[in-house]
C-alpha cells in the first residue's frame, strides 16, 4: 500500500532543497551557457552523501524524493542527467560484485572524484540494443575495441565510460559490458535541450582495454543492460511528473502575477480550469509511478507498469509544459523564463530510455497482445 508516509522522507528533502538553493540555482543559466556542470558540484553533492542513495545506502524511494525535490526546488532533468550519470552508469558494476571495478570505478563516482558515462547507443542502433555492433576482440589480457557510440549523457567528461561492446554472437546473446577509461575519441553535440548536460559521440579505434574491466560474465551485458532499464525509467518518470510539477508551480504564480483585460489571468475561468486539469494530471502520474517504484523497490516484477509509468507521466509532462509556456504569453517563449527551459529539456523523455512506442511495444509483448 502506498502511503504518504513512504514518500515523506522530510529529512531528505529538506537537505536536498538546500543544496538546490545554494548550490544548483543560483548557476543553472550560467551551466546551460556553457554546456555542463562543473566536477565541483559531483563533489558537493558527494559531501552529503546524495551520489551513493541507491548504491551505499538508501532506496529507490531515497531516489525518487531526490530527483523530485531537485527539479521542484528549481533543478532541471538536464542537471539530474549531468549530476547523476552515474545512476545508469555504475548499476551494472556495483551488482556484478566485483570488488576491483567497484574499488576503482564506482566508489570513486560516488565521492565526485570520477565522472562515469554508459555507452549503449550507436549510430546505426538505439532502440534496438540487441543490434549493436562496437566490436571486441580478446587479445591476451585485453580486449581491441573498434566502433562507435552516440548521444552519450557526460561522454565529454567521462572518465570512465561502461560500455555495451560485441563479444559473440550476433543478436542479444553476443554483448559484454567493458569499462573504457582512454584511448577514444569524443565529439560534442549541440542538442534542443539539457543544455547543461555535455553529451558526445565516441569513437573507438583499436582500443585497448584491459581484460580485467569486464562487468560480469562475458556475453551477459544484455541481461544486465536490461535489468537497470528499469530503474532508469521510473527515474525518467520522476522526472516527467516533476518537471511538470515545477511548471505548474510556475504559472500558477505567473496567473495570479500577469493582469490582463483589468484582472489577474487566473480569475478567467478557462485559465483556472486550465491549471485544474494539469494539476490533475500531474497527480494522476505522480501517484501511478510511485505506486511502481514502490512494487521496484520491494523487488516486484512489474516491467508492465514501468512501461505504462514511463508512458503516463511523459505524457502529462508534454501536456503540462506546453500549456505552461502558452499560459506565459510571449515570455514563455523567452530564454530568461524558466518554462521555456522546461519545454526543451521535457521533450527528450518520451525518446530516452525507451522511447514511448516502444514502450508500449514491449507492454503489448508482456500483456500477450503482439
Ligand atoms: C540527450 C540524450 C541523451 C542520451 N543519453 C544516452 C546515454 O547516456 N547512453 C546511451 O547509450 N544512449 C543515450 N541516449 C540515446 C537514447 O537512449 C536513444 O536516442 C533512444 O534509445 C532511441 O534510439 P534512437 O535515437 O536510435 O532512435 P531509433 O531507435 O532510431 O528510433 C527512432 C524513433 O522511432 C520510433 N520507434 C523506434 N522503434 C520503434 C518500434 N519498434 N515501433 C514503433 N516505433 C518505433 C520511436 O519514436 C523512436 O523515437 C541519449 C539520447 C539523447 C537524445
Amino acid at each position: 500500500m502506498i502511503t504518504k508516509d513512504l514518500y515523506e522522507r522530510k529529512e531528505l528533502r529538506q537537505l536536498v532543497r538546500d543544496f538546490t538553493h545554494k548550490e544548483i540555482v543560483p548557476h543553472l543559466d550560467q551551466w546551460e551557457r556553457d554546456g555542463e556542470v562543473p566536477r565541483e558540484l559531483h563533489k558537493k553533492a558527494a559531501e552529503l552523501d546524495l551520489l551513493g542513495i541507491g548504491f551505499e545506502h538508501g532506496d529507490l524511494i531515497d531516489s525518487v524524493v531526490l530527483t523530485e525535490e531537485i527539479i521542484q526546488s528549481g533543478g532541471s532533468s538536464g542537471l539530474m542527467a549531468a549530476l547523476f550519470t552515474l545512476g545508469i552508469a555504475i548499476p551494472h558494476i556495483w551488482q556484478s560484485g566485483n570488488e576491483d571495478l567497484k574499488e576503482r570505478f564506482a566508489r570513486p563516482a560516488i565521492r565526485g572524484e570520477k565522472i562515469g558515462s554508459l555507452a549503449v547507443t550507436e549510430p546505426g542502433a538505439g532502440s534496438d540494443v540487441a543490434n549493436i555492433r562496437t566490436k571486441a576482440v580478446r587479445d591476451g589480457d585485453f580486449y581491441v575495441v573498434s566502433g562507435e557510440k552516440t548521444f552519450i549523457t557526460s561522454g565529454c567528461r567521462a572518465d570512465f565510460v561502461t560500455t555495451a561492446v560485441r563479444t559473440g554472437e550476433p543478436g542479444y546473446k553476443g554483448i559484454s559490458l567493458l569499462v573504457i577509461e582512454d584511448g577514444f575519441t569524443r565529439r560534442k553535440l549541440d542538442k534542443m535541450g539539457w543544455h547543461c548536460s555535455d553529451t558526445a559521440e565516441l569513437h573507438f579505434d583499436d582500443v585497448r582495454v584491459p581484460a580485467k574491466n569486464l562487468v560480469g560474465e562475458e556475453n551477459q551485458g544484455f541481461a544486465q543492460i536490461m535489468r537497470q532499464f528499469q530503474v532508469e525509467r521510473i527515474t525518467m518518470a520522476v522526472e516527467a511528473y516533476a518537471t511538470a510539477q515545477r511548471a505548474l508551480d510556475l504559472t500558477v504564480n505567473w496567473t495570479r502575477n500577469r493582469e490582463t483585460f483589468g484582472r489577474p489571468l487566473i480569475r478567467n475561468q478557462v485559465v483556472s480550469h486550465r491549471l485544474a486539469g494539469m494539476a490533475q494530471r500531474i497527480d494522476l502520474a505522480r501517484t501511478y509511478v510511485r505506486e511502481v517504484a514502490a512494487r521496484v523497490n520491494r523487488g516486484e516484477d512489474c516491467v508492465t507498469e514501468v512501461c505504462f509509468a514511463k508512458n503516463a507521466a511523459v505524457e502529462a509532462c508534454s501536456e503540462v509544459v506546453d500549456a505552461a509556456v502558452q499560459l506565459h504569453g510571449g515570455m514563455g517563449y523567452m530564454r530568461e523564463s524558466e518554462v521555456e527551459r522546461h519545454y526543451r529539456d521535457a521533450r527528450i523523455l518520451g525518446i530516452g530510455g525507451g522511447a514511448s512506442e516502444v514502450m508500449t511495444e514491449l507492454a503489448a509483448r508482456r500483456l500477450g497482445f503482439a
